[in-house]
Protein backbone atom coordinates (compact mmCIF):
# COMPACT_ATOMS: atom_id res chain seq x y z
CA UNK A 1 0.00 0.00 0.00
CA UNK A 2 1.57 3.41 -0.93
CA UNK A 3 1.54 6.13 1.87
CA UNK A 4 -1.04 7.82 2.51
CA UNK A 5 -1.35 11.68 1.32
CA UNK A 6 -1.23 13.06 4.49
CA UNK A 7 2.12 11.03 6.18
CA UNK A 8 4.04 11.87 2.97
CA UNK A 9 2.98 15.54 3.02
CA UNK A 10 4.17 15.94 7.07
CA UNK A 11 7.38 13.71 6.11
CA UNK A 12 8.22 16.25 2.93
CA UNK A 13 7.84 19.17 4.93
CA UNK A 14 9.66 17.80 7.93
CA UNK A 15 12.73 16.90 5.12
CA UNK A 16 12.68 20.14 3.71
CA UNK A 17 13.19 21.49 7.55
CA UNK A 18 15.42 18.96 8.28
CA UNK A 19 17.56 19.78 4.85
CA UNK A 20 17.96 23.79 5.62
CA UNK A 21 18.79 23.22 9.33
CA UNK A 22 21.68 20.94 8.98
CA UNK A 23 23.70 20.30 12.43
CA UNK A 24 27.36 18.76 12.43
CA UNK A 25 28.05 15.35 14.44
CA UNK A 26 27.67 15.92 18.09
CA UNK A 27 25.60 19.45 17.62
CA UNK A 28 22.24 18.39 16.90
CA UNK A 29 20.42 20.06 19.19
CA UNK A 30 17.32 20.61 16.82
CA UNK A 31 17.23 18.04 15.11
CA UNK A 32 16.97 15.73 17.96
CA UNK A 33 14.28 18.08 19.65
CA UNK A 34 12.07 18.07 16.22
CA UNK A 35 12.52 13.99 16.29
CA UNK A 36 11.79 13.48 19.58
CA UNK A 37 8.54 15.87 19.54
CA UNK A 38 7.49 13.38 16.07
CA UNK A 39 7.74 10.31 18.28
CA UNK A 40 5.94 12.04 21.11
CA UNK A 41 3.12 13.00 18.91
CA UNK A 42 3.17 9.00 17.70
CA UNK A 43 2.43 8.27 21.72
CA UNK A 44 6.08 6.76 21.30
CA UNK A 45 7.59 6.62 25.06
CA UNK A 46 10.47 8.82 24.06
CA UNK A 47 13.98 8.99 25.69
CA UNK A 48 16.59 12.01 25.25
CA UNK A 49 20.05 12.98 25.77
CA UNK A 50 21.05 9.49 25.21
CA UNK A 51 25.12 9.56 24.72
CA UNK A 52 25.09 13.39 23.33
CA UNK A 53 21.60 13.97 21.77
CA UNK A 54 20.75 10.62 20.90
CA UNK A 55 16.94 10.38 20.83
CA UNK A 56 14.95 6.54 21.37
CA UNK A 57 11.01 5.89 21.17
CA UNK A 58 8.89 3.00 21.91
CA UNK A 59 6.24 2.05 20.70
CA UNK A 60 4.43 -1.33 22.30
CA UNK A 61 2.43 -3.12 20.45
CA UNK A 62 1.59 -6.13 22.37
CA UNK A 63 3.23 -9.47 22.52
CA UNK A 64 6.32 -9.87 19.92
CA UNK A 65 10.01 -10.02 19.18
CA UNK A 66 11.62 -6.04 19.39
CA UNK A 67 12.79 -4.46 16.42
CA UNK A 68 14.54 -1.48 16.66
CA UNK A 69 14.69 1.24 13.33
CA UNK A 70 17.59 3.21 13.09
CA UNK A 71 18.67 6.87 11.33
CA UNK A 72 21.07 9.30 12.23
CA UNK A 73 20.91 13.02 13.09
CA UNK A 74 24.08 14.63 11.89
CA UNK A 75 24.75 16.54 8.72
CA UNK A 76 28.26 17.16 7.08
CA UNK A 77 30.78 20.29 6.79
CA UNK A 78 30.06 20.68 3.44
CA UNK A 79 28.90 23.71 1.50
CA UNK A 80 25.82 22.91 -0.51
CA UNK A 81 25.79 23.75 -3.99
CA UNK A 82 22.57 22.61 -5.15
CA UNK A 83 21.37 25.64 -5.40
CA UNK A 84 17.74 23.93 -4.12
CA UNK A 85 15.49 26.67 -2.78
CA UNK A 86 15.57 24.22 0.41
CA UNK A 87 19.26 24.30 0.61
CA UNK A 88 20.95 24.85 4.06
CA UNK A 89 21.08 27.73 5.42
CA UNK A 90 23.83 26.73 7.55
CA UNK A 91 27.10 28.08 5.84
CA UNK A 92 29.43 25.14 5.80
CA UNK A 93 26.90 22.81 6.89
CA UNK A 94 24.94 20.38 4.14
CA UNK A 95 22.67 17.01 4.77
CA UNK A 96 25.40 15.73 2.12
CA UNK A 97 24.92 11.95 3.27
CA UNK A 98 20.88 11.56 3.31
CA UNK A 99 20.39 11.54 6.91
CA UNK A 100 17.46 14.12 6.76
CA UNK A 101 15.94 11.81 4.70
CA UNK A 102 16.20 8.45 6.62
CA UNK A 103 14.85 10.47 9.76
CA UNK A 104 11.56 12.20 7.97
CA UNK A 105 11.10 8.22 6.50
CA UNK A 106 11.78 6.48 9.82
CA UNK A 107 9.36 9.34 11.50
CA UNK A 108 6.31 8.34 8.68
CA UNK A 109 7.33 4.97 9.34
CA UNK A 110 6.50 5.29 13.34
CA UNK A 111 3.08 7.08 12.35
CA UNK A 112 2.29 4.63 9.29
CA UNK A 113 2.85 1.90 11.88
CA UNK A 114 1.33 3.51 15.15
CA UNK A 115 -1.67 4.23 12.57
CA UNK A 116 -1.93 0.43 11.47
CA UNK A 117 -1.36 -1.02 14.60
CA UNK A 118 -3.63 -4.01 14.08
CA UNK A 119 -1.22 -5.44 11.25
CA UNK A 120 1.51 -6.49 12.99
CA UNK A 121 2.42 -7.03 17.27
CA UNK A 122 5.63 -6.51 19.61
CA UNK A 123 7.62 -3.67 19.90
CA UNK A 124 9.28 -0.46 18.13
CA UNK A 125 12.41 1.12 18.80
CA UNK A 126 12.99 4.35 16.80
CA UNK A 127 16.40 5.13 16.87
CA UNK A 128 17.69 8.69 16.35
CA UNK A 129 21.64 8.50 16.37
CA UNK A 130 23.53 10.92 16.83
CA UNK A 131 27.24 11.37 15.32
CA UNK A 132 27.58 8.62 12.67
CA UNK A 133 30.04 10.89 10.60
CA UNK A 134 32.43 10.95 12.85
CA UNK A 135 31.60 7.10 14.05
CA UNK A 136 31.40 7.86 17.57
CA UNK A 137 27.51 8.05 18.11
CA UNK A 138 26.72 4.35 18.11
CA UNK A 139 29.51 3.62 20.37
CA UNK A 140 28.07 7.00 22.46
CA UNK A 141 24.64 5.70 22.67
CA UNK A 142 25.72 2.35 23.97
CA UNK A 143 28.18 2.78 26.18
CA UNK A 144 25.45 5.53 27.67
CA UNK A 145 22.78 2.73 27.96
CA UNK A 146 20.63 2.87 25.52
CA UNK A 147 20.09 -1.06 25.81
CA UNK A 148 19.09 -0.08 29.76
CA UNK A 149 16.65 2.13 28.52
CA UNK A 150 14.78 1.23 25.41
CA UNK A 151 13.64 -3.04 25.75
CA UNK A 152 16.85 -4.42 23.76
CA UNK A 153 16.09 -5.10 20.12
CA UNK A 154 16.18 -8.83 18.69
CA UNK A 155 16.70 -7.02 15.41
CA UNK A 156 18.14 -3.69 14.18
CA UNK A 157 17.08 -2.48 10.96
CA UNK A 158 18.45 0.56 9.08
CA UNK A 159 18.24 1.84 5.14
CA UNK A 160 21.25 4.37 3.53
CA UNK A 161 20.52 6.61 0.41
CA UNK A 162 22.60 5.56 -2.19
CA UNK A 163 23.18 7.27 -5.77
CA UNK A 164 21.54 4.61 -7.47
CA UNK A 165 17.86 4.89 -9.07
CA UNK A 166 15.88 6.21 -6.83
CA UNK A 167 12.51 4.53 -6.27
CA UNK A 168 14.26 1.02 -6.10
CA UNK A 169 16.19 -0.57 -3.03
CA UNK A 170 19.23 -2.48 -2.78
CA UNK A 171 20.51 -5.18 -0.55
CA UNK A 172 23.44 -7.41 -0.76
CA UNK A 173 24.54 -11.17 -1.03
CA UNK A 174 27.95 -10.64 1.26
CA UNK A 175 29.17 -7.36 2.80
CA UNK A 176 27.29 -4.07 2.75
CA UNK A 177 29.65 -1.83 3.56
CA UNK A 178 33.28 -2.02 4.86
CA UNK A 179 35.39 -1.52 8.04
CA UNK A 180 37.77 0.72 8.73
CA UNK A 181 40.83 1.77 10.88
CA UNK A 182 41.93 5.24 11.28
CA UNK A 183 45.63 5.71 12.03
CA UNK A 184 47.56 8.97 12.73
CA UNK A 185 51.78 8.92 12.37
CA UNK A 186 54.17 11.09 12.97
CA UNK A 187 57.51 11.10 11.40
CA UNK A 188 60.39 12.80 14.06
CA UNK A 189 62.96 14.62 11.89
CA UNK A 190 65.22 17.28 12.89
CA UNK A 191 64.69 20.46 11.99
CA UNK A 192 66.61 23.71 10.81
CA UNK A 193 67.55 26.30 7.98
CA UNK A 194 66.25 25.64 4.67
CA UNK A 195 70.05 26.73 3.58
CA UNK A 196 71.64 24.29 4.95
CA UNK A 197 69.58 20.82 4.75
CA UNK A 198 72.84 18.66 5.74
CA UNK A 199 72.15 19.77 9.65
CA UNK A 200 68.84 18.42 9.38
CA UNK A 201 67.08 15.52 8.65
CA UNK A 202 63.52 15.86 6.44
CA UNK A 203 60.63 15.13 8.09
CA UNK A 204 59.04 16.13 4.36
CA UNK A 205 61.21 13.73 2.65
CA UNK A 206 60.06 10.73 4.48
CA UNK A 207 56.79 11.70 4.23
CA UNK A 208 56.88 11.62 0.99
CA UNK A 209 58.66 8.81 0.92
CA UNK A 210 56.02 7.04 2.92
CA UNK A 211 53.11 8.17 1.21
CA UNK A 212 54.58 6.81 -2.22
CA UNK A 213 55.93 4.06 -0.90
CA UNK A 214 52.13 2.88 0.87
CA UNK A 215 50.65 2.97 -2.77
CA UNK A 216 52.35 -0.58 -3.06
CA UNK A 217 50.47 -2.05 -0.09
CA UNK A 218 46.90 -2.42 -1.73
CA UNK A 219 48.78 -2.74 -5.24
CA UNK A 220 51.20 -5.39 -4.25
CA UNK A 221 50.59 -6.94 -1.25
CA UNK A 222 47.31 -7.58 -1.19
CA UNK A 223 44.98 -10.06 -3.17
CA UNK A 224 43.40 -8.88 -6.50
CA UNK A 225 40.43 -10.28 -5.98
CA UNK A 226 40.15 -8.29 -2.41
CA UNK A 227 38.73 -4.66 -2.21
CA UNK A 228 41.30 -2.39 0.10
CA UNK A 229 41.39 0.83 0.30
CA UNK A 230 44.34 2.81 2.04
CA UNK A 231 44.11 6.80 1.47
CA UNK A 232 46.42 9.12 2.79
CA UNK A 233 43.66 11.44 3.43
CA UNK A 234 46.20 14.42 5.54
CA UNK A 235 50.08 15.21 5.47
CA UNK A 236 51.23 18.16 7.23
CA UNK A 237 54.66 19.49 8.15
CA UNK A 238 56.12 22.89 8.43
CA UNK A 239 54.65 26.14 7.84
CA UNK A 240 57.66 28.07 6.33
CA UNK A 241 59.13 27.42 3.27
CA UNK A 242 62.58 28.02 4.40
CA UNK A 243 62.71 26.22 7.48
CA UNK A 244 62.55 22.26 7.84
CA UNK A 245 60.15 20.91 10.51
CA UNK A 246 60.76 19.04 13.23
CA UNK A 247 57.91 16.74 12.41
CA UNK A 248 55.67 15.36 9.77
CA UNK A 249 52.01 13.98 10.51
CA UNK A 250 49.68 11.81 8.15
CA UNK A 251 46.09 10.81 8.55
CA UNK A 252 45.44 7.52 7.06
CA UNK A 253 42.07 5.34 6.64
CA UNK A 254 42.19 1.77 6.06
CA UNK A 255 39.05 0.19 4.41
CA UNK A 256 38.67 -3.75 3.45
CA UNK A 257 35.99 -6.26 4.23
CA UNK A 258 37.06 -8.82 6.71
CA UNK A 259 38.94 -7.74 10.26
CA UNK A 260 41.80 -10.28 8.93
CA UNK A 261 42.71 -8.01 6.37
CA UNK A 262 42.33 -4.48 8.02
CA UNK A 263 45.23 -5.77 10.64
CA UNK A 264 47.39 -7.15 7.36
CA UNK A 265 46.98 -3.45 6.01
CA UNK A 266 47.57 -1.80 9.76
CA UNK A 267 50.80 -3.82 10.05
CA UNK A 268 52.42 -3.03 6.45
CA UNK A 269 51.75 0.97 7.46
CA UNK A 270 53.68 -0.02 10.47
CA UNK A 271 56.25 -1.64 8.67
CA UNK A 272 56.58 1.09 5.95
CA UNK A 273 56.44 3.79 8.50
CA UNK A 274 58.92 2.42 10.32
CA UNK A 275 61.16 1.47 7.65
CA UNK A 276 61.31 4.84 6.06
CA UNK A 277 62.06 6.54 9.62
CA UNK A 278 65.29 4.21 9.49
CA UNK A 279 66.00 4.90 5.49
CA UNK A 280 65.99 8.69 6.75
CA UNK A 281 68.16 8.46 9.79
CA UNK A 282 65.47 10.13 11.66
CA UNK A 283 66.20 10.53 15.30
CA UNK A 284 63.67 9.23 17.45
CA UNK A 285 61.73 6.40 15.80
CA UNK A 286 57.96 7.33 14.59
CA UNK A 287 54.86 7.16 16.21
CA UNK A 288 51.71 4.73 14.62
CA UNK A 289 48.12 5.22 16.43
CA UNK A 290 45.15 3.81 15.66
CA UNK A 291 42.62 6.53 16.50
CA UNK A 292 38.81 5.06 15.11
CA UNK A 293 37.54 2.12 13.78
CA UNK A 294 34.53 0.51 12.61
CA UNK A 295 33.70 -3.15 12.27
CA UNK A 296 32.54 -4.77 8.47
CA UNK A 297 28.53 -4.30 7.87
CA UNK A 298 27.14 -7.45 7.08
CA UNK A 299 23.15 -8.17 7.08
CA UNK A 300 22.17 -11.32 9.02
CA UNK A 301 21.34 -13.67 6.24
CA UNK A 302 18.24 -15.46 6.98
CA UNK A 303 16.78 -11.96 8.29
CA UNK A 304 17.91 -10.08 5.42
CA UNK A 305 15.95 -12.63 3.24
CA UNK A 306 12.96 -12.14 5.19
CA UNK A 307 13.19 -8.76 4.49
CA UNK A 308 14.00 -9.07 1.17
CA UNK A 309 11.18 -10.94 0.60
CA UNK A 310 8.96 -8.87 2.22
CA UNK A 311 9.89 -5.45 0.46
CA UNK A 312 9.89 -7.31 -2.90
CA UNK A 313 6.20 -8.46 -2.31
CA UNK A 314 5.27 -4.48 -1.54
CA UNK A 315 7.45 -3.05 -4.54
CA UNK A 316 7.73 -5.55 -6.96
CA UNK A 317 10.69 -7.23 -8.19
CA UNK A 318 12.03 -4.70 -10.75
CA UNK A 319 12.37 -2.38 -7.87
CA UNK A 320 14.93 -4.59 -6.01
CA UNK A 321 18.47 -4.30 -6.71
CA UNK A 322 21.81 -6.19 -5.68
CA UNK A 323 24.27 -4.26 -3.97
CA UNK A 324 27.99 -5.19 -4.78
CA UNK A 325 29.04 -3.91 -1.35
CA UNK A 326 30.57 -0.34 -1.13
CA UNK A 327 33.84 1.07 0.96
CA UNK A 328 32.00 3.48 3.06
CA UNK A 329 31.84 2.64 6.29
CA UNK A 330 29.35 3.13 9.64
CA UNK A 331 29.50 2.58 13.15
CA UNK A 332 25.38 1.06 12.75
CA UNK A 333 27.17 -2.59 13.28
CA UNK A 334 28.00 -1.90 16.69
CA UNK A 335 23.85 -1.73 17.77
CA UNK A 336 23.91 -5.37 16.45
CA UNK A 337 25.99 -8.58 16.76
CA UNK A 338 29.40 -6.56 16.28
CA UNK A 339 28.55 -4.56 19.49
CA UNK A 340 28.16 -7.27 22.33
CA UNK A 341 31.55 -6.37 22.98
CA UNK A 342 30.45 -2.82 24.00
CA UNK A 343 26.73 -3.47 24.89
CA UNK A 344 27.34 -7.44 26.48
CA UNK A 345 24.05 -8.63 24.21
CA UNK A 346 24.77 -11.45 21.88
CA UNK A 347 22.70 -12.57 18.83
CA UNK A 348 20.82 -9.11 18.05
CA UNK A 349 20.38 -9.23 14.54
CA UNK A 350 20.91 -6.70 12.02
CA UNK A 351 19.29 -6.16 8.42
CA UNK A 352 20.84 -2.69 6.03
CA UNK A 353 19.66 -1.90 2.89
CA UNK A 354 20.73 0.97 0.50
CA UNK A 355 17.92 3.02 -0.95
CA UNK A 356 18.22 4.93 -4.20
CA UNK A 357 17.65 8.51 -4.70
CA UNK A 358 18.85 9.24 -8.21
CA UNK A 359 16.73 10.70 -10.38
CA UNK A 360 15.83 8.64 -13.35
CA UNK A 361 17.05 12.15 -15.34
CA UNK A 362 20.54 12.49 -12.80
CA UNK A 363 20.65 8.38 -14.01
CA UNK A 364 20.46 8.96 -17.84
CA UNK A 365 22.77 11.88 -18.28
CA UNK A 366 25.42 9.77 -19.23
CA UNK A 367 28.87 10.08 -18.97
CA UNK A 368 28.06 12.93 -16.27
CA UNK A 369 28.31 10.65 -12.88
CA UNK A 370 25.25 11.24 -10.24
CA UNK A 371 27.01 13.52 -7.22
CA UNK A 372 27.64 11.04 -4.41
CA UNK A 373 26.76 11.47 -0.99
CA UNK A 374 29.44 13.59 0.69
CA UNK A 375 29.41 15.97 -2.48
CA UNK A 376 28.20 19.53 -1.97
CA UNK A 377 25.88 18.80 -5.01
CA UNK A 378 23.93 15.89 -3.48
CA UNK A 379 20.85 15.93 -4.22
CA UNK A 380 18.42 13.09 -3.69
CA UNK A 381 14.87 12.65 -5.85
CA UNK A 382 12.68 13.43 -2.83
CA UNK A 383 9.43 12.80 -4.33
CA UNK A 384 10.42 9.46 -5.15
CA UNK A 385 12.49 8.50 -2.57
CA UNK A 386 11.10 9.64 0.31
CA UNK A 387 8.04 7.65 -0.07
CA UNK A 388 10.10 4.21 -0.97
CA UNK A 389 12.47 4.82 2.21
CA UNK A 390 8.87 5.08 4.45
CA UNK A 391 7.38 1.89 2.67
CA UNK A 392 11.22 -0.21 2.48
CA UNK A 393 11.04 0.43 6.75
CA UNK A 394 6.99 -0.34 7.34
CA UNK A 395 7.39 -3.24 5.22
CA UNK A 396 10.17 -4.43 7.41
CA UNK A 397 9.10 -4.22 10.71
CA UNK A 398 6.00 -5.77 9.85
CA UNK A 399 7.73 -8.91 7.97
CA UNK A 400 9.43 -9.17 11.61
CA UNK A 401 6.48 -7.82 14.07
CA UNK A 402 3.80 -10.17 12.56
CA UNK A 403 0.26 -10.02 13.91
ZN1 LIG B 1 28.13 10.04 5.33
ZN1 LIG C 1 25.55 8.55 6.00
Amino acid sequence: MAVPADILRTAVERYLDLHAHPELSGAEHRTAGLFAAWLTAEECSVTTGIGGHGVAGVLRNGDGPTVLLRAELDALPVTERTGLPYASTVRGVMHACGHDLHLAALAAAVTLLARERDSWSGTLVALGQPAEESLTGARAVLTDGLYERVPVPDVVLAQHCAPIAAGTVAHARGPLLAGSRTLEVVLHGRGGHAGAPQLTVDPVVAAAAVVTRLQAVVARETDPAEQAVLTVGRLHAGDQPNVVPDDAELGITLRAFTEDALDRLTAAVERVVRAESEASACPTPPEVTVTGSSPVLMADGATARAVFAAQAAHFGAARMRDWPGGMATEDFPLLGAAGAGLHGRSGIRSVYWMLGTASSAGVAAVPAPVPGNHSPEYAPDVRTALPTGIEALAAAARALLPA
